[in-house]
């Protein structure tokens, strides 16, 4: 949409380097860095992408806001550009789908300047590159302050794994390690003194922080577990013969999201702590910061990885099939049980029991 079309428009005076180059301009320069893949048939350029005929489109969209997902003083921009697509091609990776095309919206603020965004920019096509998806268009428009980025992924997925095919006695498993994303925030809350007196390594340092900026979408993960068929497999006539039963993304915490599964399938998710996949970096962190790191992997956000459920005969070949194929350790960390009152529980290695806590909400 023009300026000029929209009567709301603010009256502000755009940053003077980007005027120069103005909205057009800005976008050209861009365009020029990202490459058209399959799947689609027109990219950026005229009023609307084209792509190719997909099998069962899936559509997912986040939004990044500036002061709310993310900090400019904390984070690099093209890091920016990498999260703001891996945390779309996670959700696309959840749905047992691969990402084809990327649409982005920014609202540019008066603390952006060019090369920010060509960096932003660089960092988005660095991602398309690795999940080979196209960023195919988008919306650009003026922010009075912050930041605000709009990202939507449009993938395609031969049979879509939703949160809703759970079944009662299904084990429940896990991608990668928990807590991490959330240490990695810790540090960054705490202050240079506070910091320097952790005495953490750079190696624990580095890892943790990396975890935070930069989650990996479990895409190569989501397809060799699905690839994974054969009898006995999948419970339902609609999804056909998968193992995976009903899958989602980690993005606000364990326990919380967990909840999404129980509710959406009508059963009580029961996770044993003690199998929590954390690793020492992190217990390292809560350590020396006086934090259980328990809380950071079963409420802490931003892990990204994936929490599946699965018919216990097809668990052993799911964990070893992605494990050989990605590198990624999958992790058995409880089961699926008759619904009851609370739709997570957690069950301590003494025999305690109790109903696990509120997942991250922005209100
Ligand atoms: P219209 O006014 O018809 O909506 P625009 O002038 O907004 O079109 O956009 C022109 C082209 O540039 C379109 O292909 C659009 O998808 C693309 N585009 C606009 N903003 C962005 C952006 N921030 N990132 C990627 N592509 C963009
Ligand atoms: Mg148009």
């Amino acid at each position: 949409m023009s300026a000029t079309d929209n009567p709301h428009q603010s009256g502000l005076t755009p940053p003077s380097t980007l005027s120069a180059r103005g909205e057009f301009g800005l976008i050209e320069s861009w365009h020029k860095r990202l490459r058209q893949r399959a799947g689609v048939r027109l990219g950026i350029g005229d009023d609307a992408a084209v792509l190719d005929h997909l099998q069962v489109p899936i559509v997912t969209c986040d939004c990044l806001i500036e002061k709310v997902h993310f900090r400019r003083d904390w984070t690099t921009p093209r890091a920016l550009g990498r999260k703001a697509i891996a945390v779309n091609v996670s959700d696309v990776a959840a749905m047992g789908g691969h990402p084809v095309a990327a649409f982005i919206s920014i609202a540019i603020g008066p603390h952006d300047d060019a090369p920010f965004l060509e960096q932003l920019y660089a960092g988005f096509e660095d991602m398309a590159a690795r999940y080979n998806l196209t960023i195919a268009g988008g919306d650009t428009a003026r922010s009075p302050a912050e930041l605000m980025l709009s990202v939507t992924i449009v993938g395609a997925a031969p049979v879509p794994v939703l949160r809703s095919g759970a079944q009662v006695g299904d084990l429940l498993l896990v991608t990668g390690t928990l807590g991490d994303a959330a240490a990695g925030l810790a540090l960054l809350q705490a202050t240079p003194a506070q910091n320097a007196a952790l005495g953490l390594t750079d190696d624990v340092r580095d890892y943790l922080l990396q975890r935070h900026h930069e989650p990996t979408p479990r895409l190569l993960e989501m397809q060799a577990a699905l690839a994974c068929s054969g009898a006995g497999l999948g419970n339902s006539a609609v999804l056909g013969a998968i193992p995976i039963t009903a899958a989602l993304d980690i993005s606000d915490g364990l326990a919380g999201d967990a909840a999404h599964i129980a509710a959406r399938s009508g059963v009580t998710l029961e996770i044993e702590v003690e199998r929590l996949p954390i690793t020492p970096f992190c217990r390292e962190a809560a350590t020396a910061l006086g934090v259980d790191a328990l809380d950071w992997a079963l409420r802490g956000g931003e892990d990204y990885e994936l929490l599946w459920c699965v018919a216990p005969a097809a668990a052993a070949g799911v964990m070893a099939r992605v494990e050989q194929a990605t590198g990624t350790p999958v992790t058995v960390i409880g089961r699926c049980r008759e619904a009851e009152a609370d739709a997570v529980t957690l069950l301590y290695p003494n025999g305690k029991r109790e109903r696990a806590g509120r997942a991250f909400s922005h209100f």
